[in-house]
């Protein structure tokens, strides 16, 4: 059963001779190629020449789950060897082909937007396009909610210097700062990992001299923050979105009432962290807490490591506890060798798992070291894995999920391998280690990305008739990380609107509370498995597969019986985190 163990991928099941030289797939990017330019010119200043729209919507569907077919196999190449030539060539070809096709989506969302409602009844009704309601439905809506097509069009062609230029700007910045420690030069991102040293000494060097750059700078990250809030504020009023939130929402299809509900739970389980952080800040020998201690490590290591064949075993052990389905998914994962997993040179960097939507296959990248956190981040990638099965036999735009659903499934699956690593722990030392680093992700959740999204809330608010200089924004920061740490540290972050990437991305706005979501709905879904039994593993399979075609809200009513804006599931939610912590304090009461 060496198949079983296999390390590394096979590519060539997705293009034969799995690399990016593969006849076939250059075959396949050339026909696309082609079949883009004849459907683009089915389309005369926005209106259809030779086709009906639902042989366009369905060709421009096929089209577009054949860009990623590409895309995802270039990006599997370029992280199994980041030396790869002619994937990077390939590359830039795939990328203008997904650019094409995103410029021509604007076409048809007007077009649906335009239909009058008996024309609109009449075209979902048609058999063909089964399946397919909800997100022609949702793209109707959305453009009726924006300007007029020749206005949008203006924005989206400002937004390539005027918007996204700062989003550049940001990387470009980044990109050139140095940072230097005891005659030792380090990136911003390398400087980063050194925050999260065991060496308080270390993290707190590397902190000062980190903040030392952004002070810097501080007026450069200042004013490319506030065009960019400002120019996305100027859209949104054009569009009649008076409220910042609207648009963050309406992509994550949630409501603000679940959204409050979640914080307010979530504020009802702060002062169990509390006391997990003041158990910390003793166990750690510090008098005062700073930023840079919340997630230090404990100094506590698992001594034993586990053989990835072992890992294997283990979650599909683990995973068959709640569904036999999954497991088995997971060992047919290890023998097809989806699983990238080696530790080798010039391998990208970090994890993740991509989907084949034509060959119907997913493919997981990692560099497995052994650790406990690895056998955890392969459960999750599996997770995703799984979430992209369950929806394996759908029309492709009906697969499409929106941040605050896409690590349910990875969370999960995460979640119960973590679990049964803290039951199953060989001394209790481990066990500390293990429920340490499982409180931690809840404090990262509930409380860092919370203070994200207070400061963004707020800078949102303001600049809609202010301009903030980098002393307002480090002020509002600092207001924001009190109220999110309950005032438990003693000194706060203020640079942190200035080092943190998420405030900067423009394609996506509040990239912070779908995390905080995803995290604990998964959770929900976990509590409720353990009353619904049996029936779960269905009930499950049927929410994964809808987890693109409904509203939050309706997707845990119809496969949970929850309803979100009830802050009761939200506590339910959050109720074994408590119970780590109680177990955490318990353990280390001595
Ligand atoms: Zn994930």
């Amino acid at each position: 059963m060496s198949s079983t163990t296999s390390l590394q991928w096979d590519l060539t099941t997705i293009f034969s001779g799995g690399d990016a030289t593969s006849g076939q797939f250059q075959e396949h990017v050339n026909k696309l190629e082609k079949s883009i330019n004849d459907l683009s010119s089915d389309v005369n200043d926005g209106v259809l020449t030779s086709m009906s729209f639902s042989d366009y919507f369905l060709t421009f569907q096929r089209l577009t789950a054949e860009v990623q077919e590409a895309s995802a196999f270039i990006s599997c190449l370029l992280s199994d060897d980041t030396r790869d030539q002619e994937a990077k060539k390939w590359k830039m070809v795939t990328v203008q082909l997904g650019s094409r096709l995103k410029a021509m989506e604007a076409d048809f969302e007007h077009f649906l937007a335009s239909l009058e409602d008996e024309e609109w009844r009449e075209l979902v009704q048609k058999p063909e396009l089964d399946g397919l309601t909800f997100p022609m439905e949702e793209r109707r809506e959305r453009a009726k909610g924006k300007m007029d097509k020749q206005l949008e069009q203006l924005a989206e062609s400002l937004s390539k210097d005027g918007y996204h230029g700062w989003n550049d700007m940001y990387s470009t910045l980044i990109g050139h700062i140095r940072v230097t420690v005891d005659g030792e030069t380090l990136s911003v991102g390398q400087a980063n990992t050194k925050l999260g040293s065991s060496d308080r000494e270390e993290r707190e060097k590397w902190s000062q001299a980190l903040r030392k750059e952004w002070e810097k700078y501080e007026d450069v990250f200042a004013e490319t923050l506030n065009h960019l809030g400002g120019f996305r504020l100027s859209l949104y009023e054009g569009r009649g979105w008076s409220d910042p939130l609207h648009e963050p929402l309406l992509i994550n299809r949630m409501s603000e009432e679940t959204l409050d509900r979640m914080w307010s739970a979530i504020e009802d389980v702060k002062p169990a962290l509390v006391k997990f952080l003041e158990r910390k800040k003793q166990m750690l020998g510090i008098e005062e807490m700073k930023m840079h201690d919340v997630s230090a490590p404990m100094g506590t290591t698992v001594s034993s490591e586990t053989p990835f064949s072992t890992a294997i075993d283990q979650i599909e052990r683990h995973f068959r506890k709640l569904s036999p389905i999954m497991a088995d998914f997971a060992r047919e994962s290890a023998e097809k060798r989806w699983i990238e997993a080696e530790d080798r040179d010039f391998k990208g960097a970090g994890g993740f798992c991509t989907s084949f939507p034509i060959s119907n296959q997913s493919r997981v990248f990692m560099t497995y070291n052994g650790t406990p956190s690895s056998v955890q981040t392969l459960a999750h990638e599996l997770g995703h894995a799984y979430h992209q099965r369950a929806m394996g036999d759908m029309p492709y735009f009906s697969t499409r999920y929106s941040m605050s659903v896409a690590e349910t499934a990875s969370t999960l699956a995460e979640q119960l391998v973590a679990d049964a690593a803290v039951q199953e722990a060989a001394s209790e030392e481990e066990r500390i280690a293990l429920l340490d680093t499982k409180i931690n992700r809840s404090a990262a959740f509930f409380m860092n990305i919370h203070a994200r999204f207070l400061f963004e809330k707020r800078f949102y608010e303001r600049r809609k008739t202010e301009w903030l200089s980098a002393g307002a924004l480090k002020e509002l920061m600092v207001e924001a990380q009190k109220e999110a740490y309950h005032d438990q540290l003693s000194e706060y972050d203020p640079y942190f609107w200035a080092s943190k990437m998420h405030f900067f991305i423009t394609r996506v706005p509040f990239y912070n509370f779908p995390y905080t979501f995803g995290y604990l709905f998964s959770l929900g879904i976990l509590e409720h498995a353990k009353s619904a039994g049996s029936e779960f593993e269905r009930a499950y399979i049927d929410l994964l597969k809808d987890t693109a075609s409904m509203s939050v809200e309706d997707l845990s009513r119809k496969h949970l019986s929850k309803d979100l804006t009830d802050k009761q599931f939200w506590l339910d939610a959050a109720q074994p985190i408590v119970e780590d912590i109680e177990q955490f304090l318990k353990l280390t009461e001595a």
